[in-house]
């Protein structure tokens, strides 16, 4: 028995999976393989992926080889900061669709918004109309880097990847985006297994009234919140139960205080001065051409 996941429709029409899998951090030495094959089996449908993460040939043999039919899959792969101007993100789109073994990605996006991010556009943009792409989007934009970079786009995004779990839910950012329907996709939405908001008593309390685990808790308010969740993990029995969030609903009362957790605060913070070099200087996607 395979769990159905419900999809939401971006703006341009692209039904995503609300739920999928994150693969950042999984290695490509069979792992991301592995993982991916067991998210599929669970009835997963929506992987994602980088070429930053060194693994989309992984992720591409993993479906490729599920069985499942290319439309029921989703495949989300994004274009890395070495890649940015027109040129240069036209190659790189080549490159992910090459190392993915498909003829399109379903979701592309701005990994890094840093450099020439309209120019990288623009290619995005051309991929899209010629099929090689169905939906575009962002990531880690916040409200002065969409100030900055959105308004030179002849298209806007549909959605734009950020970091929120219950400790960071991007108040900010988030009325921008309502107001030209872009969706949120969260990324580190465990907070990249932080203890502390597992342990949370908050989010316990309101686990064990609903006989799940804080984990479920918490992308179940996500969910909820209309946000699209992709949670990594490289355990089978993490894999299965973090997905098992669709057989009970939080209560308003509920999630008004999932909601009350915010601290506006997250990790990491792309306004802060350095970030691009300091991604440039440690992720090299062309160590090896
Ligand atoms: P997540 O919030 O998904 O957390 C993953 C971590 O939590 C792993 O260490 C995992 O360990 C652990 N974990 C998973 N399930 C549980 C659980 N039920 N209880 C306790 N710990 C758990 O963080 P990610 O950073 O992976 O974010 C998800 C995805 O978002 C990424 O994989 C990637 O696809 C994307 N992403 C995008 C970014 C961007 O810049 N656009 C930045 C970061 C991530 P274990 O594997 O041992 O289970």
């Amino acid at each position: 028995m395979t769990t159905k996941i419900p999809t939401v429709t971006l703006n341009d029409g692209v039904k995503i999976p609300v739920y999928g899998f994150g693969t950042f951090r999984i290695p490509a030495d069979g792992s991301t393989y592995k993982a991916v094959r067991e998210a599929l089996d669970l009835g997963i449908r929506h992987i994602d992926t980088a070429v930053a993460y060194f693994n989309e040939a992984e992720v591409g043999k993993a479906v490729r080889e599920s069985g499942i039919p290319r439309e029921e899959f989703f495949v989300t792969s994004k274009l890395w900061l070495q890649d940015y101007g027109y040129e240069a993100a036209k190659k790189g789109i080549e490159t992910s669709l090459r190392k993915l073994g498909l003829d399109y990605m379903d979701l592309y996006l701005i990994h890094q918004p840093y450099g020439d991010v309209p120019g990288a556009w623009r290619a995005m943009e051309e991929a899209k109309a010629e099929g090689k792409i169905r939906s575009l989007g962002v990531s880690n934009m916040t409200p002065k880097i969409w100030n900055q970079f959105v308004p030179q786009f002849k298209t806007m995004p549909f959605v734009n990847q950020v970091e929120f779990n219950p400790y960071y839910q991007q108040q900010e950012i988030r009325k921008i985006m309502a107001e030209h329907d872009v969706k949120l996709e969260a990324w580190g939405p465990l907070g990249q297994g932080n203890a502390n908001l597992l342990k949370d008593p908050v989010i316990t309390k309101i686990a064990d009234a609903h006989g799940k685990n804080a984990g479920q808790v918490i992308l179940r308010f996500e969910v909820q919140e209309g946000i699209i969740v992709f949670p990594k993990s490289t355990k089978p029995e993490r894999i299965k139960s973090n997905m098992d969030i669709f057989d009970f609903e939080l209560t308003e009362s509920e999630m008004n205080e999932m909601r009350g957790l915010d601290t506006g605060k997250g990790v990491h913070n792309p306004d802060n001065e350095g970030v691009a070099e300091f991604l440039l200087a440690n992720y090299d996607v062309h160590a090896n051409d």
